[in-house]
């Protein structure tokens, strides 16, 4: 099997894979008095302070289940029915993670105000600089799309909102930062609330994370008081498989790098000289390893069930409901034809990729087109 879908999850880390058994030794409860919960309490402070270190922050690290969870949780807990600025600022280039939680504060009286998205999938700048005014209580703004591996530059856009907090009062900064984690080292001084999980870079399903520079979030999970502002006995074992992840994955971040890059430089050329075949989004402007194209003269399902048919896996980056994907938000705001969006897919790489399969699938579908 080729697997070319890594912006949907990754393998896990296989060294992590082979001592698995050794992390759940710590299975106690963190919340245990007795020796063994007092340990899980150690290792799980000790998870955390490794995290600010190799991430180089002092934002509060909250664990949760998933960068889903996590982007909820920020949202739903962010709310403030006193507070008099009532709109929030957003792109429908976001996870539905996002979109969806955000839309729910309508609820309550917010204001969803949509930033426009350029044609080369990145957010309009001076649209969102347009849009913010004295109303403004909350932006969002993701640092990598995870259709079209555009990147948008966060730190600028957390100045920027910084300045204008002091001209109209605060406004919150939120950035989902799950397609950029480990692979862009960002400075998240600026920058209220970042929210990730650890399997896109080859950690275990199941955990996920908030940066907090303040922690002032409402808890939307009640119960104990693990993690704060989210109660729940906590996964340590997969906790410390996850950060063990994101370690592996920063020490070798340049050769990881510089491997998937010349393995999409390679796969690219050969796709391009296929009829009707375009890049969407722009290639001097996107995360390495994350390739959105379209096939013009077929249609993603087809492509999709015929890659499968010869074992590679490959995704659409758009949410799929019983086999039928739904239209992406993020091509169609980037303007892009109906033809060219229903022709998309997205092909995605990781480390453990080689040229071999790039091969393999050049042939495939080379011989599909
Ligand atoms: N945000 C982005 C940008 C993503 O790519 C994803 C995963 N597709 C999520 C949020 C949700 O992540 P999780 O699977 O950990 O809930």
């Amino acid at each position: 099997m080729i697997y070319f879908d890594n912006a949907a999850t990754t393998m896990l880390n296989k060294k992590i894979l082979k001592n698995i058994k050794s992390y759940y030794d710590t299975y106690y409860n963190p919340s245990s008095i007795h020796s063994g919960g007092k340990f899980a309490k150690f290792k799980l402070q000790e998870a955390k302070e490794d995290i600010k270190n190799i991430l180089n922050t002092s934002h509060e690290v909250i664990f949760t289940s998933s960068a889903t969870e996590s982007n909820n949780l920020v949202f739903l807990g962010i709310l403030d029915k006193k507070s008099p600025k009532k709109e929030i600022l957003v792109s429908k280039l976001e996870h539905k993670s996002v979109l969806k939680p955000i839309y729910k504060l309508k609820e309550y009286g917010f204001n969803i105000k949509y930033v426009n998205v350029l044609k080369n999938g990145k957010l309009d700048i001076n649209d969102l600089i347009n849009k913010i005014n004295k109303n403004t209580f909350l932006v969002s703004v993701m640092s990598v799309n995870n259709e079209t591996g555009m990147v948008n530059n966060i730190e600028n856009i957390a100045k920027i909102i910084k300045e204008k907090s002091i001209k109209y009062g605060k406004i919150y900064f939120h950035s989902d930062i799950t397609q950029s984690f480990g692979k862009i080292n960002h400075d998240f001084s600026d920058i209220d609330y970042l929210t990730a999980s650890f399997h896109k870079i080859h950690g275990p399903k199941g955990v996920g994370v908030i940066f907090c520079k303040e922690l002032n979030l409402r808890p939307v999970i009640l119960g104990g008081n693990q993690e704060k502002i989210r109660a729940g006995t906590e996964n340590l074992p997969n906790i410390l498989m996850s950060v063990d992840a994101l370690k592996e994955y920063i020490s070798s971040h340049e050769k990881i790098k510089m491997k998937i890059i010349k393995l999409e430089k390679y796969l690219l050329k050969n796709l391009l000289k296929l009829k009707n075949v375009y890049v969407n989004g722009d290639l001097n402007n996107k995360i390495y390893g994350i390739l959105n194209i379209s096939f013009e003269d077929h249609r993603q399902e087809k492509i999709i069930t015929l890659l499968d048919i010869n074992d590679i896996y490959v995704g659409t980056g758009a949410a799929c409901n019983s086999n039928i994907i739904e239209k992406s938000e993020t091509l169609s705001s980037m303007g892009l034809s109906e033809k060219r969006i229903k022709s998309s897919i997205r092909i995605s790489l990781s480390m453990y990729n080689t040229k071999k399969e790039i091969d393999k699938f050049i042939q495939v579908i080379g011989n599909i087109c």
